[in-house]
């Protein structure tokens, strides 16, 4: 399976060759020192070679949480795209498609045009990327439904889809999984009869068998595991417990306190697997991130950036960097789904109120001119149950800003939308770029030994509420900042300057 380009860069920095692209790359940046009252910065630049393997694998996702509202409509809408499907509704046909994922609904600009117009081609036609219709799910619930009865339950979905989808799904069914209660809302024990039992130990080796299974009976090549199971309360981070790999592995064998989603985090690290965290809880706990280094593994988390926090992502980065000082942020929700059920217990709500609230934080820091030192906006996070609106979820949230000479600025939004086709292509975006990442290599001119990237991978900082990023590296929050992240570094695996916007071209006579 070889993707075609849709494109070629005829550059001398290019190569095409049969199994990968090579590119030759200068990435300038600077370098910033204080010397007394000055800052000297100090232009750099650094040769890189970048190699993207271009053959494409065929590609398996395993869903913690297959049966929930996420993981039963990420896997009804691959289906629906491959097999085209289209339904009425009462306002018309609706069509299968991917709106909302980065890589198959969004677009770059590769440049002008003999008559100055940019010329803007898929996000997924950069690299070879897999499919997303030659992805195959499975995955593990506690609940033993199978997909078909999961996307009923989920009440997402067009009925019209779902008649035509149920005979495909019926047959799909989770995996046992681990049930531990206290780390998800008791209103969840009435759900959990698909468990795998036994010790903490005999638990994560199921976990391995069930990757290794799955790999070997479907012929693939990779697998990538995605926890979208409910929210888990935070574990606390404890020397000697989970502080590192040996500690956290031992802590297994002694069957003393693991959270379900870091039993999983372990045994895809082990086996290999990339492991990604759509839920806002600590799972990669600092052992879970030193095994993932030592075994060359990609962990990314934390939480899917999808609704609320995203447009956040947006207004904040617009407000401060409009020179507006932003002084309070207020956000509401409300939400009728299983997630929301879970999220109205107390120590569940507090890990999403965490992932929540430090979305603005780059940008409050970025600005030493509106805001002191740990000067920061008022920032409170609400979020009700409210069983009637299903996963039909309601945020409204409220900025405050100063203007100018005592002014004041209030902006009011109410966003309502279905929370899980929000979801779903944001996951299949941390998958498919995932993948792509595994599959780029680089050195420089001063460390010929070609490395990958960091194991925590924070080029997908785009897609999580709370990015995860390797030590010392800053946290950036503002969207636009992380899709030039991942654009610029995509246009670089092909020889292509970062996007700069300027159109020097047309600011000349
Ligand atoms: P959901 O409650 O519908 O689905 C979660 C599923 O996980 C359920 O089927 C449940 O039975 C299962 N589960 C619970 N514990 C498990 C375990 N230990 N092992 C395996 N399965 C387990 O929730 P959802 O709406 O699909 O959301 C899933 C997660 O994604 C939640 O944690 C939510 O906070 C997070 N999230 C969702 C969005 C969104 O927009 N939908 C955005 C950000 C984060």
């Amino acid at each position: 399976m070889e993707a075609t380009a849709d494109f070629v860069v005829e550059s001398p920095d290019v190569v095409y060759g049969p199994d990968t692209i090579e590119a030759q790359y200068e990435y300038r940046t600077a370098c910033v020192s204080r010397e007394g009252n000055v800052l000297k910065v100090y232009p750099t630049s650094t040769r890189f070679t970048f190699r993207t393997a271009r053959q494409v694998p065929r590609l398996g996702v395993m869903l913690v949480g297959w049966g929930g509202n996420n993981g039963s409509t990420l896997t009804a809408a691959v289906l629906a795209n491959r097999l085209r499907l289209s339904w009425p509704t009462r306002t018309g046909r609706k069509e299968a498609n991917y709106y909302g994922s980065l890589t198959q609904a969004g677009t770059v600009s590769l440049g002008l045009d003999a008559e100055g117009q940019e010329v803007f081609v898929p996000f997924s036609s950069l690299l070879p990327m897999v499919a997303p219709d030659d992805l195959v799910f499975d995955g593990w619930d506690i609940s033993s439904l199978n997909l078909a009865e999961a996307m009923r339950r989920a009440q997402v979905l067009d009925w019209g889809l779902q008649e035509q989808l149920w005979p495909h799904l019926e047959a799909l069914r989770p995996r046992p999984s681990v049930y531990i209660p206290e780390f998800i809302a008791a209103n969840q024990s009435v759900r959990a009869d698909n468990l795998i039992l036994g010790t903490r130990a005999q638990q994560l080796e199921q976990i391995r068998r069930d990757i290794r299974d799955f790999r070997s009976s479907a012929g693939l090549d990779k697998v990538i595991v995605l926890w979208t199971a409910n929210t888990e309360r935070f574990c606390e981070v404890v020397p000697g417990l989970n502080d590192t790999a040996e500690n956290l592995l031992r802590t297994i064998q002694l069957g003393l306190e693991v959270s379900p989603s870091t039993l999983f985090a372990v045994a895809s690290i082990l086996e290999g697997c990339a492991f990604l965290n759509g839920s806002p809880q600590n799972t990669l706990v600092p052992g879970a991130l030193e095994l993932a280094r030592q075994r060359r593994v990609f962990v990314g988390g934390d939480d899917f950036k999808s609704g609320q926090t995203k447009v956040k992502s947006v207004l904040v980065d617009f407000l401060i960097g409009s020179g507006l000082k932003t002084m309070s942020i207020v956000s509401y929700n409300h939400l009728g789904n299983n997630d929301g059920q879970n999220l109205s217990a107390p120590p569940q709500f507090r890990s999403k109120e965490v992932s929540k609230s430090s979305v603005v934080d780059d940008m409050v820091q970025s600005n030493p001119v509106l805001y002191r030192p740990g000067e920061e906006p008022d920032h409170c996070v609400v979020i009700k149950y409210v069983p009637y609106v299903g996963d039909s979820k309601r945020a409204l949230d409220e900025y405050t800003s100063e203007l100018m000479l005592g002014g004041t600025n209030t902006l009011v939004l109410h966003n309502t939308c279905e929370d899980s086709l929000l979801a779903a292509p944001i996951m299949l975006d941390l998958v498919l770029l995932t993948e792509l990442c595994q599959r780029v290599s680089f050195c420089t001119d001063t460390d010929p030994e070609p490395q990958g990237f960091h194991s925590v991978l924070s080029l997908l900082s785009f897609l999580f509420k709370a990015p995860l990023v390797p030590p010392g590296s800053p946290v950036v929050n503002a969207l636009f900042r992380q899709r030039s992240c991942i654009e610029n570094i995509l246009r670089a695996c092909v020889g292509l300057p970062p996007q700069n916007h300027m159109l020097l071209e047309h600011k000349m006579e």
